[in-house]
């Protein structure tokens, strides 16, 4: 069966001239493989990963590699009892219970008070609710740094971190 060449496609997607000799043309039917093999990547990308699950697993992956890049402590352990944490989760800021994160221009998207309470936002999907865990995990890091000094606060980690990596005491820090 003689091969059917479509050059216009071809030369629509790559910008090619029209070879008259067809020597630069796409067989018809690999030109339809081709398009099939595409739409199901791109319909993989687009419905079978929510950019959702794609950022989150992303981020954790990011988080986890950075830490694990920290020297290990094999001998650490470390109790801390949190009594009466209180997790309050908002759908918009204007529950929150401080004047400053009510405010949109703020930004804040969680915070954790010395009376062992976190605010943050809650998404529902369904009969759930979804948390970000990066901001639960940031203000419960917080409420174990109100707890004891023994844990680093969540926003002087960069000192911690420059210190390890240059091998220096970090005592004083
Ligand atoms: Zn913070």
């Amino acid at each position: 069966m003689a091969n059917k060449y479509r050059f216009e496609t071809l030369a629509l997607h790559a910008g090619a001239t029209i070879d008259e000799t067809g020597a630069r043309g796409v067989p018809i039917h690999r030109f339809i493989g081709i398009s099939l093999m595409l739409m199901v990547i791109s319909t993989f990308l687009m419905s079978c990963i929510p950019i959702a699950t794609d950022y989150r697993i992303q981020g954790f992956n990011y988080i986890q590699k950075g830490f694990a890049s920290l020297p290990d402590s094999p001998d650490l352990y470390e109790e801390i009892t949190i009594e009466k944490l209180k997790i309050i989760i908002v759908g918009s800021r204007k529950n929150f219970n401080w004047d400053k994160a009510k405010n949109e221009k703020s930004g804040i998207a969680g915070y954790a008070n010395t009376k062992n309470e976190i605010y943050l936002f809650g998404k529902r999907i369904g009969n759930k609710i979804v948390l970000n865990q990066g901001v639960l995990g940031h203000e419960l890091n917080h409420i174990l740094n109100f707890k004891t000094n023994k844990i680093a606060d969540p926003h002087q980690l960069e000192s911690l971190e420059l210190c390890a990596l240059e091998s220096r005491k970090c005592d004083a820090l």
